[in-house]
């Protein structure tokens, strides 16, 4: 499973954030969703898009989702989550934020005992947040996020940006060619 990525924009206080689209405000992970997989917004229309992640800021489209209601529930019972980050120390934290881009969020929590949401609310700053980076700029990216950036023709260079944790001029550069010349 991939990161989470987060939302830059403002909570609107319920843990979700709104993005203001022709006029109409839309949940921000609802419009990369409808963005990513071309679906249009009526035909989505008494549908929740939903996050196998659980973590309502995420918007990184591998996480989301299309369900009802009932789905929610349902995952939210199965997945039985473990949030509070309590059977960690900030020792741990450091330890987990540290390897970030070295170790998978599986592997983190298995050698801690934790659910992988646990890391994951450590890696997004949402737990333990006293040491949380906000974008790191100097973020080696991989060969494939690189194929990856050069070939999404849906997701902004800031949506991009989020989901790989660099800055947007990094993505400019590596859609450019400038940067990763050695990936083709
Ligand atoms: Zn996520």
């Amino acid at each position: 499973m991939t990161d989470c990525v987060l939302t830059w924009l403002a909570d609107n206080g319920a843990g979700y954030a709104r993005i203001m689209i022709n006029g109409k405000r839309i949940l921000h992970h609802r419009y990369v969703y409808h963005r990513h997989n071309n679906i249009s917004l009526e035909d989505m229309e008494g549908k929740l898009v939903l996050h196998t992640c659980d973590n309502s800021r995420c918007i990184n489209p591998a996480h989301l989702y299309l369900g009802t209601h009932e789905d929610n529930m349902r995952d939210m019972v199965a997945r039985n989550r473990v949030r509070t980050g309590k059977q960690l120390t900030q020792e741990i934290a450091n330890d987990i934020r540290a390897r970030r881009y070295k170790a998978t969020g599986k592997e983190l929590a298995a050698e801690y005992g934790v659910e992988v949401d646990t890391i994951y609310d450590v890696w997004t700053g949402k737990t333990w947040k006293e040491n949380a980076p906000v974008a790191n700029y100097n973020a080696k990216l991989t060969d494939d996020q690189v194929k990856y950036i050069r070939s999404n023709r849906t997701l902004y260079a800031r949506e991009l940006a989020a989901m790989f944790n660099v800055s947007i001029g990094c993505i400019y550069s590596v859609q450019q060619g400038k940067t990763y010349k050695h990936v083709i």
